[in-house]
């Protein structure tokens, strides 16, 4: 028994391929690998890759599956309001589950925008829901511990959203990925994801908010005026950066 080279798993001497991935372990393939070290970096980088995208994969399907099942929950709740619209008045509830229902409430206005493909609408209302969970005014912005302290519950469900609505293509777990992929960089982060054209830092209203936005173009976290000014006291790198720590790198 020993350990696939690409994906580790623990393979019998009379395996020919790993049965994790299919990888060829006769100990004449072991032998050839071991003499071509940049083949067998290349069969694990391509594994590595194929995982993150399978982990990618199941979460976008189980997005899906939570937002039929809140459309559903939708459709019965307005079903049973109409039904019962005559025992509402005489003081009979609908009958949904509070929680759905007030998950539905709260974070619909966000869940049409992106259905549609609002961007900017969706990056409003995203913003103020975020200033709102915080406890803070309009026009107000969050100090590295109040991002620290930002409820991971609400990061993740904004997240959810914008990642199922856009199919993969935004959300913080999409920029994470790429600030992650960047070393942290703020510049080549901005250069990825469009805030930054050539050396132009992009204003907001010179956002792309066409159907085919560049990935990870949403939502626009770390300012909100122009990519190069931050927010408060803190540079947009410096509040990215305190945002991004909340969504750390896929191991
Ligand atoms: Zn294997």
């Amino acid at each position: 028994m020993s350990p696939c080279p690409i994906c580790g798993t623990d393979c019998p001497a009379d395996w020919l391929t790993c049965a994790n991935c299919g990888w060829d372990v006769t100990p004449e393939s072991r032998l050839a690998i071991a003499q071509q070290p940049s083949h067998l970096h290349w069969g694990r980088s391509l594994w590595q890759r194929l995982q993150r995208e399978l982990a990618l994969t199941q979460r976008f399907e189980a997005i899906e599956q939570r937002l039929a099942q809140l459309e559903h929950d939708r459709l019965e709740h307005d079903r049973l309001s109409q039904d019962e619209s005559g025992q509402i008045s005489a003081g009979i509830s609908p009958g949904i589950s509070p929680g759905i229902s007030e998950f539905d409430d709260i974070y619909h206005p966000l869940g049409f925008h992106l259905a549609q493909q609002e961007w900017r609408e969706a990056d409003a209302w995203t913003w103020e829901r975020i200033l709102e969970v915080a406890g803070l005014n309009r026009g107000g912005w969050l100090d590295g511990d109040e991002i620290a302290a930002f409820p991971q519950g609400e990061l993740q469900t904004l997240d959810e959203l914008w990642y199922a609505y856009s199919e993969g293509r935004f959300g913080w777990s999409v920029q994470a990925e790429i600030w992650w992929g960047s070393g942290g960089d703020y510049n080549q982060f901005c250069d990825r994801v469009h805030w930054r054209s050539g050396r132009t830092w992009l204003y907001y209203e010179e956002l792309n908010f066409a159907r085919q936005a560049p990935r990870g173009h949403f939502p626009v976290l770390p300012w909100r005026k122009r990519a190069c000014y931050g927010l408060g006291g803190l540079t947009a790198a410096e509040t990215l950066n305190h945002w991004m720590t909340r969504f750390p790198p896929l191991s």
